[in-house]
């Protein structure tokens, strides 16, 4: 005959969710295999409680135990669960550690007292290369956890205080013989925080953090490349119990730009010019990123491909007082869905060229041939 849930936990029918976990908690802690080593009849009592616990902490299972009472859960479902889900919550636990020791990493968040530090979080931001070129100051919004202001981060009621774990005396370790291994392992009753809190704050829970937006101000540099990663020291999740603050990486991209490339310093802009600005001469106006005019002559006769340089007209350098160049590359356009008149022209234009108008094209073919023969 199985005992009744409540009973077990010794709750009323009407417990509400706090009172549950109280309960649950020092009994826990009272019949943890860990503090009564051999005694048999201690650990089915331990399975017990955790198996009313999980069944009694779920609202839908709760409901239908307080209905159809272990009947409910006779299917293989719900009640068991909770045991099961123990039994293999122990062995995860150990072989992380194993894992983590082998890999070197894992316990280093952890120090003595539960003093865990917070999280690195890492912010995706873009900008225009218009920014990247002045640079500017960026208001962001970044969901984080910080330290419970109710009970500045212990995680217990104010006027209570966490007390020391009695299975690890404080050093959040244990030692556990597993089959061959012997190993150390993080404490199963206070999960290596050294402490337990009998009166957990009401604001965070017992996590001595909450959940909450922070608006930031971040400083972009002018200059600034794409994939450059900022680091705000101390910007990210806050530690757990006293624990440093993570860091804050914001991964910073550059948006193409719709006219300039971008190479180091230096900015390229492709400009078509049409054949007869190319063949007569003629200028033009470029707009830089600073927002100023820069004219660019084009001298008689420009082949495609030309590279004029503006000095100074590229990007800043950052952290200096140099700037890069402008390149501008000169793209040729030749006219397409002529008119009749237009091609009269052109045709006697043809006519009346000589070598010298063009002097690559010109016999091309008969040079390539003789090189090859
Ligand atoms: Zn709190
Ligand atoms: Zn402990």
């Amino acid at each position: 005959m199985k005992r009744d849930l409540y009973e077990i936990l010794g709750v009323s029918k009407t417990a509400d969710e706090k009172e549950l976990k109280s309960a649950f908690r020092k009994l826990a802690m009272k019949y943890h295999p860990d503090k009564n080593p051999g005694d048999a009849e201690a650990e089915k009592t331990f399975k017990e409680i955790n198996e009313a616990y999980e069944t009694l902490k779920d609202p839908q299972k709760r409901a239908a135990y307080d209905r159809y009472g272990h009947a409910a859960f006779e299917n293989g479902m719900g009640g068991a669960g909770g045991a099961q889900g123990f039994g293999a919550g122990g062995f995860s636990d150990i072989f992380e550690d194993i894992f983590g020791e082998m890999m070197g990493g894992g316990r280093q968040r952890r120090s003595s007292g539960g003093r865990e530090r917070g999280a690195d979080l890492r912010y995706n931001m873009e900008i225009t290369l218009e920014e990247a070129f002045t640079g500017k100051n960026a208001q962001i919004r970044v969901p984080t956890s910080i330290t419970c202001d109710v009970c500045t981060g212990s995680g217990a009621k104010p006027g209570t205080s966490p007390k020391t774990c009695t299975t690890c005396q404080g050093s959040g370790r244990v030692r556990a013989t597993q089959g061959f291994f012997s190993v150390e392992r993080t404490c199963p009753t206070c999960h290596g925080r050294g402490q337990i809190i009998t009166d957990p704050c009401t604001k965070c829970n017992g996590n001595g953090r909450v959940t909450e937006e922070r608006s930031l101000s971040v400083n972009i540099p002018a200059g600034i490349e794409d994939g450059t990663r900022i680091r705000l020291s101390g910007e990210g999740e806050a530690g757990v119990r006293g624990g440093p603050a993570g860091d804050l990486y914001i991964f910073l991209s550059v948006k193409p730009h719709a006219f300039y490339q971008r190479d180091g310093a230096d900015l390229y802009c492709s400009v078509p010019i049409s054949m007869t600005t190319a063949a007569l001469g003629g200028k033009f106006d470029v707009t830089t990123l600073d927002g100023t005019k820069s004219r660019v002559t084009v001298p008689e006769g420009t082949q495609a491909g030309k590279q004029f340089r503006l000095k100074g007209k590229g990007m800043p350098v950052l952290r200096s007082a140099q700037t890069g160049d402008l390149y501008i590359q000169i793209q040729i356009e030749t006219p397409q869905k002529l008119t009749k008149r237009q091609r009269e022209l052109l045709k006697e234009f043809e006519e009346i060229s000589s070598k010298e108008n063009n002097p690559e094209s010109t016999g091309f073919f008969s040079r390539m041939k003789e090189f090859f023969e």
